[in-house]
């Protein structure tokens, strides 16, 4: 195939979205490439309240879906393949599928990261009906309730404190001993003194329970291996499971190509630039502090951004 694209976007969430958006704007050539369906993490949430100009009923779907139209509106084309391997330190960068060969002046990374799952029965089934990996999204629909977080690392910690401005009651659950939490003691010291706080130790999830919305949490005390069952209280009918243990980035094809920090998330500089030049980085794959919808767009527009000058000064001179 002898096209070559202005652009590739490599990932359909909001950042590669707000990438192809900007582009396509631009008048860009510029083609999305998706491996599994648009939206990434944000399509398995119910309801998306704090990003800008969402209205009541903007659903995760709902949003993706509006993105993607814009997209399109503009002259974006999305496809659906999975790129495999490539070559990005020519001019023109190589992307391989298994059946496909793409080219490209410009590359924008946005392939995102993924919750780490505990992988317990009921856990898929449950998602998004009690099931959480994002407070900030859910934490309203449990005023009054009780939640229960799985995790000790930092991301756990702060996410069990923000979560006890709607809950009664923030149990978090640790498989190891106290000495054991990663969270800095800075963060510890505050969940200690919350008195909304519970920690339980040497605590692991066997299964979550529910028909339909989240009803119940088996644990294993990992000292005693006794089973206990923290059910919904009746009146609520049912209560929080927030899952805080690390995200995965969805980097691996890049690896020993663009330079990555140590969990693996790839390192671009405020313009979003990579270690290779054209090739840039957005959303929730880059390294950086806070992962929210409305800063995977930011990153989009400004990779997007920062490419249009890259092929208008590289090709266009
Ligand atoms: P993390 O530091 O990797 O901690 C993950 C936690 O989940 C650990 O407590 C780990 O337990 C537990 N865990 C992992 N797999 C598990 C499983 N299958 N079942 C049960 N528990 C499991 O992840 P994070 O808290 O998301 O933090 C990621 C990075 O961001 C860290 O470098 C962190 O310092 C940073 N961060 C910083 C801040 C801040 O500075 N304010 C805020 C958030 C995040 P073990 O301890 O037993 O391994």
């Amino acid at each position: 195939m002898d096209k070559v694209y202005d652009l590739i976007v490599i990932g359909a969430g909001p950042g590669g979205l707000a990438a192809g958006l900007y582009a396509a704007r631009a008048s860009m050539d510029v083609l999305i490439l998706e491996k599994a369906k648009t939206g990434g993490q944000i399509v398995i949430t119910d309801e998306v309240a704090n990003y800008p100009g969402s209205i009541e009923d903007a659903t995760g779907p709902t949003l993706v879906a509006r993105m993607v139209e814009q997209c399109k509106e503009f002259g974006a084309k999305i496809e659906s393949d999975e790129i495999v391997s490539m070559d990005l330190d020519s001019d023109i960068k190589i992307l391989n599928s298994n059946n496909n060969t793409y080219k490209a002046k410009s590359v924008i990374v946005a392939t995102g990261a993924s919750p780490r799952k505990l992988n317990a029965p009921g856990e898929k089934e449950l998602t998004g009906k009690g099931v959480s990996y994002c407070a900030t999204c859910d934490g309203a629909f449990f005023e009054d309730m009780e939640i229960i977080v799985i995790g000790g690392g930092d991301t756990a910690i702060e996410e069990a404190m923000f979560l006890t401005k709607f809950a009664r009651k923030v149990y978090i659950a640790y498989r190891k001993g106290e000495e054991y939490l990663r969270a800095a003691k800075s963060i510890k010291e505050r969940a200690f003194r919350n008195k909304k706080i519970e920690f339980m130790f040497n605590t692991v999830v066997e299964e979550v329970k529910g028909d339909g919305i989240l009803e119940s949490v088996v644990f294993k005390n990992t000292q005693t291996n006794e089973l206990f069952e923290k059910v919904a209280d009746e009146e609520d009918g049912t209560m929080g499971l927030f899952i805080f243990v690390g995200y995965i980035p969805q980097t691996d094809i890049f690896k020993g190509k663009l330079d990555m920090d140590d969990s693996g998330y790839i390192i671009g500089d405020e313009d979003m630039k990579t270690n290779i030049e054209g090739v840039f980085v957005a959303g929730d794959c880059r390294s950086k502090k806070i992962r929210q919808v409305v800063t995977a767009t930011s990153d989009g527009a400004i990779a997007s951004i920062m490419a249009e000058k890259y092929v208008d000064a590289k090709f266009e001179a």
